[in-house]
């Protein structure tokens, strides 16, 4: 369907929406989903973040897809994508290889954070067959080049030994490749690609935790590799021991190998990095404006690139020469987040949107299950991230301490058994640290 068309029922689809929730829901979230597209009986509906995507999903999922037949008569499925996804996804669309051909061993830069990460790298391509570290285990946080050197191995052992058979997906292409072989009657064919391999490369490992039946898998083809002594390279944002539900026997295979972490770059690293980027970039700039960005800019290195292609960008705009106080308006919302941010306030404010109870709501004395159970959430997450005391607690909420210690205590209790609620309230607090740069 044509966007125009889609945007013009959507406009008629909200008014039905409104009129059916509250206006702090509708302001919350309903307004925050823009239309895509609907194709194949299926809408779909972009949104800011996971959680509100998840809330939407699971609270305004069937009254979306109610209103939308009111308007068209047809009931679609719904899909909601988290904005940064799609314009992931269209990155990936538009250079599917070219981004990662840049990725080699030449353009990556060494420095004391990552030198040992990239010698075993290079150690495994240059000899793919003279099996030493297996499984090497790479990891380390966001942005800090995983995929970057994943991709280099792979790019070097195809052009220095061509015939070596080599796979490289991440954790989540390898599930939908195997989901997709299951329901089309291909496992056989699925399995054998990959037990034939030579060199397995998984990019972020740690998306497959907790999915049973693909650790399953990935454990048997695992063995038939390792077995037949085969390299595989694994990359993941954390060590093996830290992947929350991943099977305790994967944890102990990956600890067979070698494991190895990437730790953010030191300024002379961060610096000789952005560098090379502007060299590759046919850029010319000043080293103090460099040295500005590496000041501002934290260690994540997309966000360093970010960072100068703001500024590039900037100066297209504006069309002026890159000058110190131009790169300072460029870089503004590069600062480094203030860490002592998170107060109750703040946390309040990110619980009652994640939990999709109005902060009235939670500052009140409803004793509704739904918003009583928040509100004992909420104190516990307050507890967990700032360890503020039980008085204090119970006193942002005008209850007594006994209140709050009793709430808390009876949130760990059910965490105890309850491995959702567990998962949902660690990404919540996830995600108030990340709000706040933490
Ligand atoms: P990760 O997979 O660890 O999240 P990436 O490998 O995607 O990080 O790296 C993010 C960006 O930073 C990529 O564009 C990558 O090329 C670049 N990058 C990371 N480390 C280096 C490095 N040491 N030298 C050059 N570029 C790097
Ligand atoms: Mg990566």
């Amino acid at each position: 369907m044509l966007t125009n068309d889609l945007n013009e029922i959507w406009g008629e689809v909200l008014p039905i929406i409104q009129e059916e929730c509250t206006a702090v829901a509708f302001n919350a979230w309903i307004k925050k989903l823009s239309p895509i597209d609907l194709k194949d009986g299926v809408l779909s509906l972009s949104i800011d973040n996971e959680i509100n995507k998840n809330l939407v999903f699971r609270r305004y999922g069937e009254l979306i897809r109610q209103s939308f037949k009111l308007v068209t008569g047809e009931y679609p499925e719904l899909r909601i994508l988290v904005q940064s996804q799609i314009d992931e996804e269209k990155e990936q669309k538009r250079e599917p290889q070219n981004k990662y051909d840049k990725y080699t061993f030449d353009n990556f830069v060494v420095g004391g954070s990552n030198q040992m990460a990239q010698a075993v790298c290079v150690a495994v391509a240059d000899q793919p067959s003279d099996v030493q570290y297996n499984p090497l285990f790479i990891y380390g946080g966001v942005g800090l080049g995983k995929t970057h050197l994943i991709h280099a191995i792979k790019n070097y052992i195809n052009e220095n030994e061509p015939d070596i058979k080599i796979a490289l997906v991440t954790s989540e292409n390898f599930t939908n490749e195997m989901v997709e072989a299951i329901r089309e009657n291909r496992s056989s064919e699925f399995r054998e690609k990959y037990r034939k391999l030579d060199v397995l490369l998984i990019d972020d490992i740690q998306f497959i935790a907790g999915k049973k039946s693909i650790e399953e898998e990935f454990f048997n083809t695992f063995n038939v590799l390792h077995e037949s002594n085969k390299q595989i390279v694994i990359t993941s944002d954390r060590p093996p021991e830290e992947i929350k539900t991943l099977e305790e026997r994967l944890i102990s295979r990956f600890k067979w190998g070698l494991q190895c972490d990437i730790q953010p770059p030191d300024f002379d690293t961060k610096l000789a990095i952005l560098k090379n980027k502007a060299k590759e970039m046919n850029l010319t700039i000043d080293d103090q404006i460099l040295y500005r960005i590496c000041e501002v800019a934290n260690s994540n290195i997309r966000e360093l690139e970010g960072a100068l292609n703001k500024i590039m960008a900037y100066k297209s705009l504006v069309n002026r020469e890159i000058t110190p106080e131009l790169a300072e308006e460029a870089l503004k919302e590069f600062g480094p987040r203030d860490k002592a941010d998170i107060t109750p306030e703040f946390i309040i404010d990110q619980c009652s949107k994640a939990l999709g109870v109005s902060q009235q709501e939670l500052y009140g004395d409803n004793r509704k299950k739904e918003i009583s159970s928040a509100r004992k959430v909420t104190m516990f997450i307050i507890r967990e991230i700032l360890g503020t005391s039980f008085p204090k607690i119970g006193a942002l909420f005008g209850k007594d301490h006994s209140t709050a210690m009793y709430a808390i205590k009876s949130v760990e209790n059910q965490i105890a058994v309850d491995p959702k609620l567990k998962m949902n309230i660690s990404d919540i607090i996830k995600d108030i640290k990340n709000e706040r740069g933490q």
